[in-house]
């Protein structure tokens, strides 16, 4: 995006060099115009505001509106013109969150004006127009993220909680710019104008006026107008509730919301789980150069609201409890949604190395994924990967994009014993990759980040140091389920079982609840499904989570036919003792 200025008195437009800004057709504005209303409007008028829900789809008809970026704020700035046939707003438009920038009426004109669900419809069943709208907002958001737009966070890189902020705003895609209370000039004076004291930051400052002190993940998601859950629909009911939007959750939310049920997703961290972190997805079908992991996930987020799916972060589920044929689910912040059916997607968490000292630094130079964002804080030094797996392959690989040297600490004495073959070849042939097998952490060195490892040579007991700014561990991973314990049953592990292997494990009175085979993914809960990584027995792999996804909502529906079919037999006074199997399994 560039400034535009007007020549001879016309306004230029700021050209669509990125496919972020293209131009409606006359007929679809004439198909728009049939449910919305014109509006005529005057020179300066404001059309929506940096910081304040969007409402509607706009779509310029007559006259020229400028994008503003921090409107009054020291950083204002024009960033785009738009003329007659351009359409405004962004992603945040279709997600509910707060606008990014303020639109404003250059020259007096006509805007069409669509409520949100109205156009969300109308985009469903027009798919030219729903993809041009669709590719246009996905463009914008990486320009806005791109220019450093949004919030601004100001803390110390030492700061845990500075990094958490950082962390949620980056994997949520959120715009923002942050701003190092270390390093960077600026930060005095924003203390001083909004008089902070040091001790209070991190401070999240977005629109001169809202300043919030060290905020909760949760508090900056409501800042940006992320719904909390429970503003869901129904009064707090939904048919569908789907814990985690990890590739196999936003499947069960496309599926789900596209079949008509009510479909609830909620997540603690960010849609994406760990597909999110992939830095490129090799072997997704329909991706013959790969896409990066956010990429996928962006996609999969606008289509599960392009279907109405309503999906909530950070909501973090805490509890489950049957209730009249039904389901309370609770969360840590002590809200509850009633739900039909549940569907357990909470996938893996990566497991932490037991390393003195290490977890000091956990908030500040120690990762457990390598994104973009944890790649931007690793450019001038080396660092180093553990793991023998192609989650670490993977990471070692798009690390040596952006740090000078990049260690791969492999326990094993062979990089193909756990690794796909084609990593071990890109992974062994990159120069900027020194791969040491047989190698183990013992020790990490550093006051507020980590400057060097001790590392020990297994085979030979050797112990040496190696200078490495940040270490990014990636050494298999455990379900997150301790919060099921006791209301299902959980294999050894601690991973969901379902099918067959429910009935097969599970003892009278984990059934009892069941009261006949559990079809193929549901748990020993009837109506409780599980998909994707956290299940016992799961491929963990994003298509296999998908897949998995997607067939969860084919047998919510089963459920929800029995339990009709309970319910008129109760009815009629001779209910069945159980149901047989069915076919799916
Ligand atoms: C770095 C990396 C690279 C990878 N590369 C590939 C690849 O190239 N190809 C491939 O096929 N696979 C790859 N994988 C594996 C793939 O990403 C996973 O198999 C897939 O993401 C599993 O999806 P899921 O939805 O089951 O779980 P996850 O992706 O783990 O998502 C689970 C989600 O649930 C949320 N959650 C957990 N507990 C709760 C709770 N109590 N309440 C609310 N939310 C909760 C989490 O925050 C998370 O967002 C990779 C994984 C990693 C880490």
């Amino acid at each position: 995006m560039s400034t535009t200025e007007p020549r001879d008195g016309a306004v230029a437009e700021t050209p669509d060099r990125y496919g972020a800004f293209p131009r409606l057709t006359p007929e679809q504005l004439e198909s728009l115009a049939a449910h919305g209303e014109r509006r005529r409007t005057a020179e300066g008028e404001v059309l929506y505001r940096e910081g304040r829900p969007i409402r509607e789809f706009l779509a310029i008809l007559s006259g020229s509106v400028e994008i503003i970026h921090d409107q009054g704020g020291p950083d204002e700035r024009t960033v785009a013109v738009h003329g007659p046939g351009r359409f405004l707003g962004e992603l945040g438009l279709l997600e509910g969150q707060a606008a990014f920038d303020t639109a404003v009426m250059r020259q007096a004109g006509e805007i069409l004006a669509v409520p949100v669900e109205r156009q969300r419809a109308l985009v469903g069943r027009d798919p030219v127009l729903g993809d041009l709208i669709l590719r246009a907002y996905l463009g914008r958001r990486y320009l806005l993220i791109g220019l450093g737009a949004g919030f601004r966070i100001l803390g110390s890189c030492y700061s845990p909680d500075t990094l958490r902020l950082r962390e949620f705003a980056a994997r949520n895609r959120l715009p923002h710019r942050w701003v190092d209370l270390e390093k960077d000039k600026e930060a005095e004076a924003l203390l001083r104008r909004f008089a902070i004291r040091t001790e209070e930051t991190p401070v999240v400052l977005w629109q001169g006026d809202r300043v919030l002190r060290n905020p909760s993940n949760a508090e900056l998601a409501r800042l940006i107008g992320l719904p909390a859950p429970t503003s869901s629909s129904d009064g707090g009911r939904c048919d569908v509730l789907v814990v985690g939007a990890g590739p196999a959750g936003l499947a069960a939310s496309v599926y789900g919301a596209s079949d008509g049920l009510t479909t609830v997703t909620v997540d603690a961290v960010a849609t994406g789980g760990q597909a999110a972190t992939s830095s490129r997805i090799e072997n997704y079908l329909g991706f013959p150069s790969g896409i990066s992991g956010g990429e996928l996930i962006e996609r999969a987020v606008l289509q599960a609201h392009k279907f109405g799916a309503r999906l909530m972060v950070p909501a973090e589920v805490s509890g489950l409890i049957p209730q009249d044929h039904e389901y309370a689910v609770t969360f840590t912040d002590g809200s509850r949604v009633r739900a039909g059916a549940v569907v357990l997607t909470s996938g893996v968490l990566y497991r932490r190395l037991e390393v003195p000292g290490l977890d000091r630094l956990e908030g500040t130079s120690v990762y457990y994924a390598a994104t973009v964002h944890e790649a931007s804080l690793c450019q001038a030094d080396p660092v180093a990967v553990v793991g023998g797996g192609n989650s670490a392959g993977q990471a070692a690989l798009f690390l040596a994009n952006h740090a000078p040297r990049v260690h791969l600490l492999v326990r094993g004495g062979d990089l193909n014993a756990d690794m796909s073959r084609y990593l071990v070849d890109q992974v062994e042939q990159h120069p900027k990759i020194e791969v040491l097998l047989h190698t183990e952490v013992r020790g990490a060195g550093g006051r507020e980040r980590l400057e060097s490892l001790t590392v020990e040579d297994n085979a030979s007991g050797e112990h040496r140091e190696l200078r490495a700014a940040a270490l990014f561990v990636f050494i298999g991973a455990r379900p997150r389920t301790d919060w099921l314990r006791g209301v299902l049953a959980l294999d050894e592990k601690g991973f969901v079982l379902t099918g067959a292997d429910a009935q097969a494990v599970a003892d009278a009175d984990q059934l009892a609840a069941l009261g006949r085979d559990p079809m193929l993914l549901e748990t020993t809960l009837p109506g409780v499904f599980a998909a994707g990584d956290v299940r016992s027995g799961s491929v963990k792999r994003v298509a296999s989570a998908t897949g998995e996804g997607a067939m969860a909502i084919r047998l919510v529906h089963e459920h929800r036919e029995r339990r009709g079919n309970l319910a008129a037999a109760d009815s009629e006074g001779h209910r069945p003792i159980a149901d047989g199997p069915v076919s799916s399994r």
